[in-house]
C-alpha cells in the first residue's frame, strides 16, 4: 500500500522520458513500476495522462531575506510562488537584516524557514568575516553553500551586506582559501567594483540618472574582469567556485578560457538573460533594473549558446522581490531603486517553454534547472531526479495548455513588481507541485501549508565539479 502512486504520465527521469508509474510512501519515491502494473493500491491514484512528470525544480540562487522587509516578501510567501512555478526546493541567499555570516544567525533563519517555508530550502552562508569559527559552525549547521559579492555593499545597506562584500582583493583571496577548507560551493557576485564606481561616477558628473545609465554603468567587461580575477585567484586556492547570473558574451568568452584550461568553476545564468534584452527597460522601465544589467541581442544569443552546449550548467532566478513603490521612485533617478527582481514563478514555465519549441531538449531544460543544481550543490540524488529513493519533489506540467503572466495568478508579495514577464504567454502548465511527497499547489491554488518545505544539507563528497 503507496501513500500516492502517479500514473499514466510521460515521466523525465536520468534515463530519458519514460511511461512509468511512480509510487510515493513516506516522502520518498519508492519504486517505478510498469504503467500496465495492476496491482497498484495507494490512498492517493493521481492519473496524469497527457502530462509531464519533472523532477521539482531547484532554484540554486533565491532571495526572499526574511525576517527583512517583510514588506517585499517572506519565507512563507515567496515560496508559495516557488511552489505555484514547480520549484520544490529554493536555495536561499545570505542577503537579511542582519546579514546571514555567523553560525547565531544561520540558526535564526533555519528557525524562520522551518516555520513557513511551504517548499524545500537551502541557506547560504555569507563567509567575509573571515572567521573560521563562524564559519566551521555555519557549515555544521548544514550551510548549502556560500556566496561572496565582489562588489561593495548598496549605499545604506551595510547591515544587509556585512561578511557578505569582498572588494578588496586581499579579503578575496582569504575567504576563498576559508571556504575551500569546507568543500562546499561558493557563488560569486562576479562585477569588478571599482571600475563600476568609474563609470558610474561619469554618467553622474554628465548628469545621467535615466534608467539605460545604469546599464552603461556596468557594462559586460566588469563582469568579464572580475571573473578572470577570481578564476585566476582560484587557480592554486580550488575552491568550488560558481559565478552566479553569468549575463553575457563577454563574460562568457572568458569564463570558458578558464575551463578550456582545466577550470573546475562553474556558472548558471538567468531566465532574464535569455528572455529579455536592455530594449525591455523601455517597456518597464526601473523594473528591469537588475545586477548584472540586461544585455544586447547577442549576449542573449551567447547566453543560449552557453546553456545549450553546457558551458553554463544551471538556469536559476536570482529572484528579488521589491515592493512597486521601490521601483517606481526611480522612475525619475534610476540610482534610487534597489537592482533585482521577482522570476521564481517563471523559471520552469519559461524553459520547458524553450523546451517544447525546440530550442533545446526537455532533459536539458530538466537538468539546467534541477539536476545539475543538485549535483553541483552535493544534495543528488535525493533532489533533482525522479529515481528510487529519491524525495518525492515532483511536478506535473501539462504541454497542451498557454499560462499567461498576470498578477492574479502570482504568489510573490511583490508580484506588483513583476513587471518584466506581466503579459507574456508560455506554452505549457503547471498543475501539481508536489513537495515530500505532498500536494502543495494544485490547478493555481497552494494547498499546503507553512512548514511543509524540510531543511536541505548537502553532502560536501558528493559536490560535482565535472560540468
Ligand atoms: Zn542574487
Amino acid at each position: 500500500m503507496y501513500d500516492t502512486v502517479i500514473k499514466n504520465g510521460s515521466v523525465v527521469t536520468p534515463n530519458g522520458i519514460e511511461n512509468v508509474s511512480i509510487a510515493i510512501k513516506d516522502k520518498k519515491i519508492v519504486a517505478l513500476l510498469a504503467q500496465d502494473e495492476q496491482q497498484l493500491t495507494a490512498e492517493l491514484i493521481i492519473d496524469a495522462t497527457g502530462l509531464y512528470v519533472l523532477p521539482g525544480a531547484i532554484d540554486i540562487h533565491f532571495h526572499c531575506r526574511a525576517p527583512a522587509y517583510p514588506d517585499r516578501g517572506d519565507f512563507a510567501t515567496e515560496t508559495q510562488a516557488a511552489a505555484a512555478g514547480g520549484v520544490t526546493t529554493i536555495f536561499e541567499m545570505p542577503i537579511s537584516k542582519p546579514c546571514c555570516a555567523t553560525g547565531d544567525i544561520f540558526r535564526m533563519r533555519k528557525a524562520l524557514a522551518a516555520a513557513d517555508s511551504y517548499v524545500n530550502y537551502g541557506l547560504y552562508a555569507a563567509p567575509g568575516l573571515l572567521d573560521r569559527d563562524e564559519i566551521e559552525d555555519m557549515v555544521n549547521e548544514g550551510a548549502i553553500g556560500f556566496k561572496i559579492f565582489m562588489t561593495s555593499a548598496p549605499a545604506g545597506r551595510d547591515d544587509e551586506f556585512e561578511g557578505l562584500c569582498l572588494p578588496n582583493v586581499p579579503d578575496l583571496y582569504q575567504a576563498l582559501k576559508l571556504v575551500a577548507e569546507t568543500g562546499l560551493v561558493c557563488a560569486l557576485h562576479a562585477e569588478y567594483d571599482p571600475l563600476i564606481d568609474w563609470h558610474t561616477q561619469q554618467l553622474k558628473a554628465a548628469g545621467r540618472n535615466d534608467v539605460p545609465a545604469h546599464g552603461e554603468s556596468r557594462p559586460p567587461h566588469v563582469e568579464a574582469l572580475a571573473i578572470a580575477a577570481v578564476l585566476t585567484l582560484n587557480e592554486k586556492i580550488n575552491a568550488n567556485v560558481h559565478i552566479a547570473h553569468l549575463s553575457g558574451k563577454e563574460p562568457l568568452d572568458v569564463f570558458r578560457r578558464f575551463k578550456a584550461t582545466g577550470s573546475t568553476a562553474t556558472a548558471e545564468t538567468c531566465p532574464h538573460y535569455l528572455f529579455f534584452t536592455e530594449q525591455d527597460i523601455h517597456r518597464v522601465g526601473p523594473y528591469a533594473k537588475i545586477n548584472p544589467p540586461l544585455r544586447k541581442d547577442e549576449d542573449v544569443a551567447a547566453v543560449w549558446e552557453g546553456i545549450r552546449d553546457g558551458s553554463l550548467m544551471a538556469v536559476t532566478t536570482d529572484h528579488s522581490p521589491f515592493t512597486a513603490e521601490e521601483k517606481e521612485r526611480a522612475r525619475t533617478d534610476i540610482w534610487l531603486t534597489p537592482p533585482g527582481a521577482p522570476g521564481v514563478q517563471e523559471l520552469m514555465l519559461g524553459m520547458m517553454d524553450a523546451a517544447l519549441r525546440g530550442k533545446l531538449t526537455i532533459q536539458q531544460a530538466v537538468n539546467l534547472i534541477s539536476t545539475n543544481g543538485a549535483k553541483r550543490f552535493g544534495v543528488y540524488p535525493e533532489k533533482g531526479a525522479i529515481m528510487v529513493n529519491a524525495d518525492a519533489d515532483i511536478v506535473l506540467y501539462d504541454p497542451s495548455v498557454q499560462t499567461t503572466i498576470s498578477e492574479d495568478m502570482l504568489f510573490s508579495k511583490s508580484k506588483a513588481s513583476d513587471k518584466l514577464y506581466e503579459g507574456m504567454v508560455f506554452q505549457g502548465g503547471i498543475v501539481r507541485t508536489i513537495v515530500n511527497g505532498k500536494t502543495i499547489f494544485l490547478n493555481g491554488q497552494i494547498v499546503g501549508e507553512r512548514g511543509d518545505g524540510a531543511f536541505v544539507r548537502p553532502d560536501p563528497s558528493r559536490v560535482d565539479t565535472t560540468f
